[in-house]
């Protein structure tokens, strides 16, 4: 519990209508999209306006010692914005400009809580797109997409969040505010500190302002989806396209159980029997060049034993598209809880992963749906089950665990979009071994030595 002065400091730095403290506020900040979490209350949740309230407020927290949470939208899938050691959830929804759109420079400068498709709306008409898009974008704030580095649909052709940010304004645990990069394509100037700061889970720094790259918007594309029966075929088409030398804009792929599941929550005619289903987008500036990667897909899909179908119209396309929007959301009403894990490997061994998912989920007798990034070789495997269950979830909880030791063995990596945060921790040093955890500990103690930063994320907590 914070002494009543803080609060009063707090309020006067921010004002009162930016400092909320009732039971029912706090518990709304006490959780955020990862299920399976433990919950915690903060002490306060602070919306400040402006980078300079945010550097004041950074100067109490470490005056006295108080754990400091950055938020956006509390849509990640690792814990990242739990309030483990209570403190200052930080939230930005009240930072949500647009500074400037310079369709010369193909740039826009965003505060933090500006949503994802808000700046799309506001690039559209300039005929420019920031690409990333998780599927969350109608919710997730670029600050936290940006510590999380965010992926998405599009992230095989286009790459993900890192690959946009240019530059950024970051307040540090000691209180100073530090600006780097900027509008120049090029920009070698000492550390990367965009790639420093971009993906560290608010656990380095806290953001107050981003300039992130935009693109000029596809004109053309063309969505197909292919009906594999075996597991194999459906790996061996994804390789077989990017062999090609086709790179889609989209390459999803979709298992047995989430085909199954989709259809009987959706009901959109979907091949039950199918082992998995591939749903392939292309996209470009010549009409000319998307039809001649489609029919390379096409071709591929042919040679991998399937049945494929191609949209004729933007109708057609949502049909096609409606299955892969429906998958997350059908799975998870199988069950009172679902974890989406986002082990990825490869996209080579692809095949491979998702046969050892299958293996996984009969060997410990639990319910995983795969569906995912299958160009990124970013696969979902969703594990469903109740919660109040212990036998269940205790089998839950080793299916996870072999999930993320098959990946590694795959030379996969345990994040391939979702980050670390508190959920997978544990399984940090079998990825980066002793010698990268050190690292880790000393780049988190050499910027916020008293660990005041999102405390218990990404690196284990201080042993005091
Ligand atoms: C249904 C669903 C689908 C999803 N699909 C995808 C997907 O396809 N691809 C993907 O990559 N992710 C996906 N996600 C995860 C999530 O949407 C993304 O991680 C999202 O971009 C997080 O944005 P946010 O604003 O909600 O951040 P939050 O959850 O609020 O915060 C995320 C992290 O950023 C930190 N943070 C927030 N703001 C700041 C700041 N200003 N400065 C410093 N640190 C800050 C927080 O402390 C936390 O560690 C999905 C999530 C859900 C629930």
């Amino acid at each position: 519990m914070l002494d009543k002065t803080i609060i009063e400091k707090l309020e006067m730095l921010v004002g009162k209508e930016n400092v909320l403290t009732s039971k029912v506020d706090m518990v709304a900040y006490s959780y955020d999209a990862t299920a399976d979490m433990p919950h915690q209350l903060p002490d306060v949740v602070v919306m400040p306006t402006s980078s300079e309230m945010v550097q004041q407020i950074v100067h109490l927290a470490r005056a006295n010692k108080i754990a400091i949470y950055p938020r956006g939208a509390g849509s990640n899938l690792s814990g990242g914005t739990i309030p483990l050691k209570k403190g200052i959830v930080l939230s930005f929804q009240r930072m949500n400009k647009i500074l400037d759109i310079d369709p010369a420079n193909l740039t826009a400068v965003v505060q933090p809580g500006v949503v994802i498709a808000a700046l799309n709306s506001a690039v559209a008409e300039f005929g420019l797109i920031y690409p990333p898009d998780p599927g969350t974008v109608a919710t997730a704030t670029m600050g936290g997409s940006a510590a999380e580095n965010s992926g998405g649909l599009r992230g095989l052709k286009y790459g993900v969040t890192k690959n946009y940010i240019m530059g950024m304004e970051v307040v540090l645990a000691n209180g100073e505010k530090v600006r780097f990069g900027g509008k120049t394509v090029k920009n070698v100037t000492a550390y990367d500190f965009s790639n420093l700061f971009v993906g560290s889970e608010g656990t380095l720094g806290i953001t107050t302002e981003l300039t992130c790259k935009l693109i000029p918007a596809p004109k053309y594309r063309r969505t197909m989806i292919g009906i594999f029966s075996t597991l194999e075929d459906a790996g061996n088409a994804v390789a077989g396209i990017i062999a090609a030398q086709v790179i889609p804009a989209t390459l999803e792929i979709m298992d047995n159980k989430t085909i199954r599941t989709v259809e009987a929550f959706a009901n959109i005619g979907l091949p039950v029997e199918a082992k998995a289903m591939l749903l392939c987008e292309v996209d470009g500036m010549s009409q000319d060049l998307i039809a001649t990667e489609a029919e390379a897909v096409i071709e591929v899909f042919k040679k991998n034993n399937c049945e494929y179908k191609t949209a004729n119209s933007d109708v057609e396309r949502d049909q096609l598209w409606a299955a892969r929007r429906n998958a997350l959301p059908a799975l998870a009403s199988l069950n009172n809880t679902c974890i989406v894990e986002d082990a990825t490997v490869p996209r080579s061994r692809i095949t491979e992963m998702l046969v050892a998912c299958e293996k996984i989920a009969t060997k410990h007798n639990v319910t995983i749906g795969t569906f995912g990034h299958a160009g990124d070789g970013n696969l979902h495997p969703t594990i469903l089950y109740d919660m109040y269950d212990k036998a269940e979830t205790a089998r839950v909880h080793e299916a996870i665990d072999e999930i993320f030791a098959t990946a590694l063995a795959l030379d996969g990596t345990l994040s391939g979009e979702h980050g670390i945060g508190m959920a997978k921790m544990k399984y940090l040093g079998n990825e980066l071994g002793q010698s990268g955890l050190n690292l880790m500990k000393c780049i988190k103690e050499s910027l916020d030595p008293e660990y005041m930063l999102n405390p218990g994320k990404m690196v284990p907590l201080k042993e005091v």
